[in-house]
């Protein structure tokens, strides 16, 4: 056994502690979906005092990579997932599943299969033929006549009569008649385990007492009860919960947003507790909260909050809760992100005097933004090497102000004794006031001239952020394209 397989569990005891998992297959990124399902074995785990376990479940070789185990390690780490103990990679623990295989088979809770795949078809052909479900017959259930040197699987030897019930934390009691599942599979005619197999042996090997995971296992749920009642171990609590589905009720896909943990960190742009605040509301609730913290949410959740019906993914709802942990974010963080969205929009490094400029104004900037590419969109002006391009409306604000009132306006402003917001919007008033003019007629065109945009964040404290030297120059470089296209026009 290697360092990431735990001591199998006293089988006979029920655990003391409360120990969930999260099991990934890595044939892809951390989608969202599975963040949620991570998120919920965490704060139950961590609820009860417990653990959290993450466990990769990559026996399926073709199917898993080492770039989509890399993704959910990163994307956990971001979102704040923080497992206990060593991830425990399945595919290191065929030799432990094989052993339970074999030991169910020693136990007489499992036989030998010699059906040949020709066989396994035809009779499955028969059975789409009769409008029959496709079941395994049990045809191998009860020989012993097994020929020699052929390959054989090893299947589970699963009650037939009677019914299981589950009593699900999320969906409720669920029953199933035992005649409708069959022998599955436990052992490939090359010693591989199943899926299934290993499922319920890693489980238990791992102490999980509560197994928290998405619907579409619910009907793997009932075969791996038969698995871990052949083999006399702790049954697990259930609770299977419901799916995420697009904001139309279809099966959430990439157009809903159903996309890698990473795409909402790097291309929207979201911050990782505002993607754990929305993904805990999406099906799970607490009254009316909205905004609700790590520590709230240990300390809140359950599996009763658990909604039953399939929670939908709504894109502008997490932007909006984004927009909130956002502006209550510290400033100096902000910058930090932002940093790389601006050094590729400027293609250069950004230098001291940059962070300075924007730490002085991120109180200003994060009320404008909703997620982190807004916010360095809306600094970049800031950081601009003169002359500044222009956006439309800017440009059109300029020319309908004209070069007289800009020059005048920049006079103005040159004239301030110190150049403070204060200062500067008392010297803008003042021109206004003389001249007849509003103050946005002064100051709409400066901004424009200062900023390259309409908008932006108080003109006053803009000019004051940016020094007198810049805001002048800035002023100056659209008083030149202005009189250079009158002189040409
Ligand atoms: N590996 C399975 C999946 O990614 C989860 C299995 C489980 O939670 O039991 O869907």
């Amino acid at each position: 056994m290697g360092a990431s397989q735990p001591a199998p569990a006293d089988t006979t005891t029920p655990a003391a502690r409360v120990v969930t998992r999260f099991a990934p297959s890595p044939t892809g990124f951390l989608h969202i979906g599975g963040a949620r399902t991570a998120l919920f074995n965490l704060l139950f785990a961590r609820h009860h005092g417990g653990e959290f376990r993450l466990r990769i479940e990559d026996t399926d070789r073709a199917r898993s990579t080492d770039a989509a185990i890399a993704a959910i390690l990163d994307g956990m780490t971001w979102l704040g997932l923080d497992w206990d103990g060593e991830v425990v990679y399945q595919f290191a623990r065929a030799a432990r599943h094989a052993e339970v295989a074999h030991q169910l088979l020693a136990a007489g809770h499992a036989y030998r299969c010699y059906a040949t795949p020709a066989e396994l078809e035809a009779l499955r052909e028969a059975q789409r033929a009769a409008k029959q479900p496709m079941r395994y017959d049990g045809r191998w259930r009860d020989r012993t006549d097994w020929p020699n040197d052929q390959p054989y699987v090893i299947r589970l030897k699963a009650p037939r009569e009677g019914q299981v019930t589950i009593e699900d934390r999320v969906q409720g009691p669920v029953t199933v008649a035992n005649a409708e599942l069959d022998d599955m599979v436990l052992l490939r005619s090359d010693g591989t385990p199943t899926y299934m197999l290993a499922v319920v042996v890693d489980d238990h090997d791992m102490g999980v007492t509560h197994v928290i995971r998405g619907d579409d296992h619910l009907n793997n749920a009932f075969r791996q009860l038969a698995l871990i009642r052949a083999m006399g171990w702790q049954e697990p609590v259930y609770a299977h919960i419901p799916l995420i589905h697009g904001s139309d009720g279809a099966k959430l896909s990439k157009r809903h947003g159903a996309l890698g943990v990473d795409a909402y960190r790097d291309e929207m742009g979201l911050l990782p507790e505002a993607v754990e605040n929305y993904l805990l509301r999406l099906g799970w609730g607490h009254g009316d909260d909205e905004i609700i913290s790590r520590a709230q949410a240990t300390e809140w959740f359950d599996l009763a909050g658990v909604g039953r019906g399939p929670a939908r993914f709504d894109m502008k709802k997490l932007e909006s809760v984004n927009g909130h942990y956002l502006r209550s974010s510290d400033d100096a963080r902000l910058v930090t992100l932002i940093a790389p969205r601006l050094a590729a929009a400027l293609g250069r490094a950004l230098g001291a005097a940059d962070q300075d400029i924007l730490q002085r104004s991120m109180a200003e900037l994060k009320k404008r933004a909703s997620n982190l590419n807004d916010l360095a969109s809306g600094a970049l002006f800031y950081l601009r090497s003169r002359p500044i391009p222009m956006d439309d409306a800017a440009a059109k604000l300029l020319a309908s102000a004209g070069p007289d009132l800009v020059l005048a306006a920049r006079d103005a402003l040159a004239a301030a004794g110190d150049w403070t917001a204060a200062a500067l919007e008392a010297e803008a008033r003042r021109l206004a006031e003389a001249r007849q003019w509003k103050l946005g007629q002064v100051a709409q065109p400066l901004r424009a001239a200062v900023t390259g945009a309409a908008q932006s964040p108080g003109l006053f404290d803009v000019l004051a952020t940016l020094g007198r030297e810049e805001s002048l120059g800035r002023i100056d470089d659209a008083l030149g394209t202005m009189t250079r296209e009158g002189a040409t026009a």
